[in-house]
């Protein structure tokens, strides 16, 4: 029997309140691994994202390649560790995980909703408070302390009062709301629209797979209406499926020319496609599969008690309060046509990311954690890939679990850098590596 009964109801002015110890802004490879941290240091924690969908640009963007977790030279060794672990533990038992060689260490090539749903269980497993579709509207800060954060959702409205922030939005949309001072950069730093095809002959990747590529991009981009002259295409073997990325937009901040160039990024995957179905014989039933989010390098970030600078990244000095470190190159996204690469040469090269760039200069309990901690846009230009991302999330969680109540700005350094000892110290040889 269908119950056909119906009852009315109106809007009333209640808002939800969520009381948390710590709240998480951003969903990525960053805020992923701030939330996780936090809620199995026994702190409640609440996580928040204004995509309907856990993993922000490590899941959404479609990326298709884990950077910075590996040393330099001829047998890389990784270097970022925790969470991390279970997540290619996952990914690898799934065959979901393909370790490939490039600029002299390995990146590696994984399932984008795969990883999305190892996060998804790996929070509710360990009671994260997550709230999805949940955009920054407000925040309170008093006396150099976040208080509250308000929040607008499909559902309505919830405010979140909390005893510390771990900006992982990438835009530090918290510092940006709370009023603080933020940073960005002169020169437009390009982002890119990724896309994933399919329908290419894959008994045939070589003629594609890898930086070759750009060599047919140089020589016929204008001819196209191609922005950029330079890009890469990685084929992920036994899943016949290839991750591009070869096409730059830029990402403005205000809310028409984001979308604007949204579309027009998108535009640019439509003709770099078009460019490989007439120019690459087994590329001339490519399809795209999926276009990812725009990828969004840098927009806005922290101004903290300490800004990483490009020589620091050179010099692989260590700070007394380094929390995390990686080798990737500079990759600086700073012109149309292409990327400029700065290498470091040596195998044992590794720099690192002190605490001081992640804590906001003006506040006591909001750090970040990501692509928005401060930076110049070079030494940006490394860090932010997602091993030292992995690794700041990390940090951020027991910097605010070991200040509750207190200042940031003074957390006992020794007791910080025994809890993240395995990213700062240790190396292991993952079995996937192997031979590679
Ligand atoms: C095109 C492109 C290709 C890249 N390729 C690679 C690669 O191959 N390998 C690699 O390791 N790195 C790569 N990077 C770099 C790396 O992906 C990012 O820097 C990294 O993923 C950043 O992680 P994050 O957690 O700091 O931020 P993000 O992944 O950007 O997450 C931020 C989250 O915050 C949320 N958010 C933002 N504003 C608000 C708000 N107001 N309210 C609520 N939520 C909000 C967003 O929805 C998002 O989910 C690439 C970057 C780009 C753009």
């Amino acid at each position: 029997m269908i119950d056909k009964r119906t009852r009315t109801v109106r809007k009333t002015a209640d808002k939800s309140i969520i009381d948390a110890d710590v709240c998480v802004v951003g969903a990525g490879a960053a805020g992923l691994m701030a939330a996780l941290t936090s809620a199995r240091l026994g702190r409640r924690t609440v996580l928040l994202d204004a995509m309907p969908t856990l993993g922000g640009q490590l899941v959404g963007t479609l990326l298709g390649t884990i950077c910075g977790l590996y040393s330099n030279g001829p047998e890389p060794v990784r270097v970022t560790f925790g969470a991390v672990d279970e997540m290619l533990g996952y990914l690898d038992r799934a065959s979901a995980l393909h370790a490939r060689r490039a600029l002299d260490t390995i990146v590696l090539q994984y399932d984008e909703m795969l990883c999305g749903r190892w996060a998804e269980t790996a929070l509710v497993e360990a009671k994260v408070d997550i709230l999805l579709g949940a955009i920054i509207r407000e925040v309170r800060l008093d006396d150099r302390r976040i208080t509250s954060l308000e929040v607008a959702t499909r559902w309505g409205d919830v405010s979140i009062r909390c005893g510390g922030v771990v900006d992982a939005s990438g835009d530090a949309t918290v510092a940006w709301h709370a009023g603080l001072e933020v940073r960005e950069p002169v020169t437009p730093q390009w982002g890119t629209q990724m896309v994933t095809l399919e329908g290419f002959d894959p008994s045939a990747v070589a003629e594609f797979d890898g930086f070759g590529i750009a060599d047919l991009l140089k020589k016929r981009r204008a001819e196209y209406g191609l922005a950029r002259e330079d890009g890469f295409i990685f084929a992920f073997p036994g899943r016949d499926v290839a991750t591009v990325n070869m096409t730059h937009m830029p990402n403005p901040t205000d809310p028409s020319g984001a979308t604007r160039a949204t579309l027009d990024g998108r535009d640019q995957a439509d003709r770099v496609l078009a460019l490989l179905r007439a120019e690459v014989p087994s590329m001339r039933s490519a399809r795209i599969r999926a276009y990812g989010m725009p990828g969004i390098r840098q927009t806005r970030w922290f101004v903290s008690a300490h800004q990483l600078t490009i020589e620091e990244v050179r010099s692989g000095a260590r700070p007394d309060d380094a929390v995390a470190r990686c080798s990737w190159p500079v990759e600086a996204h700073d012109r149309a046509e292409g990327v400029s690469w700065e290498m470091f040469g040596a195998p044992e090269h590794m720099h690192y990311v002190p605490l001081r760039s992640m804590v906001h200069r003006d506040a006591d309990n909001l750090v970040a954690a990501g692509r928005c901690i401060d930076g110049d846009t070079a030494a940006l230009a490394s860090v932010r890939v997602m091993g030292p991302c992995f690794a700041m999330g990390q940090a951020a969680a027991h910097a605010l679990d070991l200040s509750p109540r207190r200042s940031l700005h003074n957390v006992d350094l020794s007791l910080l850098a025994s809890r993240l000892r395995p990213n700062l110290d240790h190396a292991h040889r993952d079995s996937w590596t192997l031979g590679v």
